[in-house]
């Protein structure tokens, strides 16, 4: 599949730059520091107007892509949640990275980004030393940011058994424990970069913002860290709406939030940020999926965990067939949607050659995940992980599901009865009440939800000692049970229906990391000119559709000029008309900033004949017809990714007079 742009960009001589990619945004307001006059608040950023546009087209392209394309089953869910269901998810104990202070200046790091950005340098500046990269401060164009690290770097040539090291090192940076981070801090000598100053072991830091509900402060709550609990809370009326059917997804898109230790790096690590996430909800026993085939033989570039813990990010391309077949990628399902990833990223602007699939590597992945993937871009910040697709197995249902008592679980008509033999607990009602009063009920709870390898246990203690001791959280001493009060012993019974918590497939979306590497992989200067910059975003998301521009402000082209607005309005193509005094070319420009893909360009000859000039911004291409002609051929490639020369096949080439001067 080919980036739908309307027509191909040529080739430039102008390297890329960030800090002009930066100008351009900052420039046309696609977004900008939130309570910038206050000085603002790092990793907080307000959109402004082609900024909304266009994240408003990358979530409408989302959910043309997957939930209507999948008859996924959209919820809209709270951001405030109370302290129960995070505490159950695991977010209260777990969701937390490693930092580590500066001693004397009180100065905070993220310990695992501290270690790879120290040996990232150290690298470049062995590099240098060797004179296979120029000297780092030479090289660097942001020197005032860049500061820090030229004081680490120094340009100084390393052993070769050190740039190994460091290397496996890298490949393996996010697996490690905050431990292993603390002995690697300690073995490179990793110290405060900007001043050489020591730092503090790692500590965790929890990355939820924590809150109080109501006015008593009696309901402890968090912001969401992602949107995904809503939509498991809501599991078993979206089964009832959903016929009881199986398999079925869910997908939400919303705010959420992650106080970062150390935001950096523009949109890519923020606070509060736009997520599209979807859970599908499968059988355990059953991970085909229905539409595999369309996409088995699409091939992606994979990053494999065995090749990570080998010391390598040498990528595999393979299709996604026979990533499957071979076990690299675990099921059917997980593989479908990293193809339907893919898809999608590609139809919204990112660059084939600057995205791959990297697995986690086992130390890295949640201990109840089966297999997981994060869909990466590369930027110049390096690789980014923009969608995380993950097999959470039948993990958030079950917790849940124990936590409240809620079912959690589908039930489906066996095609035969079956006989089953599973260990029962068997509680003497009459004098278990008595006996334990009010912790009767939380004693009897903790029996019901022990695993059948518990019960295989106790019912042996039972038999051997003629009781079992137990403590059960809310009952102040451990608790004897007696075979007096129960029994507990396996029991044959004839089910005609199978109950099983079915698994959860999760592709996670982070929007602003997707939409920053967009305007990274899109943005160019024209050839021999860095100031004309291009942001060559598909015209499908692109913020506005059309420029209209009048050739003069003569009073003569107005009633044209209105024509052709109202038949855009009338046809819903989002455009903008440009009759200021600046030549056509610098406003062309302008809109080349903005990623407007079309311009329409009317002079007087328009005024006889209603005939008006297209032009792509890409190749700067022109051709002429009348204006409803034009407008069908835009629409045509803007919204059915019809190439630029087959939607204007029946237009007339424009030659003549270059408007692009
Ligand atoms: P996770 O739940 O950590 O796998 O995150 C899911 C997705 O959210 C990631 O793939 C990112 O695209 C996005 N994301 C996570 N943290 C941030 C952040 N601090 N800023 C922006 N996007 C984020």
């Amino acid at each position: 599949m080919s980036i739908s742009t309307s027509a191909s960009r040529p080739a430039t001589d102008i390297p890329f730059s960030r800090e002009s990619l930066e100008q351009v945004l900052k420039r046309r307001f696609f977004f900008a520091p939130a309570f910038d006059i206050y000085g603002g608040v790092s990793g907080l950023y307000d959109y402004g107007p082609p900024g909304c546009a266009f994240q408003a087209n990358v979530v409408d392209t989302w959910r043309k892509h997957f939930v209507l394309e999948e008859d996924m089953l959209e919820v809209d869910c709270t951001m405030l949640t109370p302290h129960d269901v995070l505490k159950t998810s695991g977010h209260v104990d777990k969701f937390a990275d490693w930092m580590c202070k500066d001693l004397k200046t009180g100065e905070i790091f993220r310990a695992d980004h501290l270690v790879e950005e120290v040996l990232e340098a150290r690298l470049k500046g062995d590099r240098a030393a060797r004179g296979i990269e120029e000297k780092v401060e030479e090289e660097d164009e942001d020197k005032k940011k860049r500061k820090k690290k030229v004081k680490e770097v120094k340009n100084i040539k390393l052993a070769d058994e050190v740039v190994a090291e460091y290397e496996n090192v890298l490949a393996q940076i996010d697996g490690y424990s905050g431990e292993q981070l603390g002995q690697l801090i300690l073995k490179y000598e990793i110290n405060n970069p900007a001043t050489g100053g020591k730092l503090e072991p790692p500590v965790e830091f929890n990355l939820m913002f924590e809150t109080a509900i109501g006015p008593s402060g009696a309901i402890r709550g968090f912001l969401r860290p992602e949107t995904a609990q809503g939509q498991f809370l809501n599991f078993a009326k979206l089964l009832e709406f959903n016929n009881e059917k199986m398999p079925f997804a869910s997908a939400s898109i919303g705010k959420s939030f992650r106080n970062e230790i150390a935001p950096r790096a523009g949109l890519l690590r923020v606070r509060e940020f736009l997520m599209a996430e979807i859970e599908h909800f499968v059988d355990p026993n059953d991970k085909s999926h229905p539409k595999f085939k369309d996409v088995q033989d699409i091939k992606l570039r994979f990053l494999p965990k065995d090749v990570q813990e080998s010391g390598s990010t040498q990528v595999v391309e393979k299709s996604v067939g026979e990533a499957v077949s071979s076990g690299m990628v675990d099921n059917q399902t997980l593989g479908y949607f990293l193809a339907r990833v893919y898809q999608f990223l590609i139809k919204v602007g990112v660059d084939t050659d600057r995205l791959r699939f990297r697995q986690h590597m086992g130390n890295e992945m949640a201990h109840y995940a089966s297999d997981c993937w994060d869909a990466e871009l590369q930027t110049s910040y390096g690789w980014i992980e923009c969608v995380g697709c993950a097999d959470r197995s039948a993990y958030d249902l079950s917790v849940h599901a124990a936590r409240t008592n809620a079912s959690l679980v589908v039930r489906q008509p066996l095609p035969e009865p079956i006989t089953v033999e599973n260990y029962e607990v068997d509680i003497d009602k009459k004098k278990f009440g008595p006996k334990f009063k009010k912790d009767g009920g939380a004693i009897q709870k903790w029996l019901g939800s022990r695993s059948q390898c518990e019960l295989e246990d106790y019912s042996k203690e039972l038999a051997d000692k003629g009781k079992i001791e137990i403590n059960v959280k809310g009952v102040e001493n451990t608790v004897e049970l007696t075979s007096e009060y129960l029994k507990i012993a396996k029991v044959k019974r004839t089910e005609h229906i199978r109950e099983f918590t079915p698994n959860v497939i999760e592709p996670s979306f982070g929007i602003g990391r997707i939409l920053y590497s967009i305007f990274e992989h899109q943005y160019w200067a024209r050839p021999g000119d860095a100031d004309r910059g291009v942001l060559s975003l598909p015209p499908l998301v692109a913020p506005t559709k059309v420029l209209l521009v009048p050739l003069s402000n003569s009073a003569d082209l107005q009633p044209i000029v209105t024509k052709v607005s109202a038949y855009l309005r009338k046809q819903q193509i989002p455009f903008k008309v440009d009759d200021s005094s600046a030549s056509i070319g610098k406003r062309y420009a302008r809109n080349d900033e903005l990623g407007t893909p079309f311009g329409i360009t009317i002079d007087f000859d328009s005024i006889k004949d209603e005939s008006v000039t297209l032009r792509e911004r890409d190749s700067t291409k022109q051709v002429r017809g009348s204006f409803e002609d034009v407008v069908a051929a835009i629409k045509e490639i803007t919204y059915t990714g019809t190439t630029w020369a087959e939607g204007t096949s029946k237009l007339t080439p424009f030659e003549s007079q270059s408007t692009d001067a």
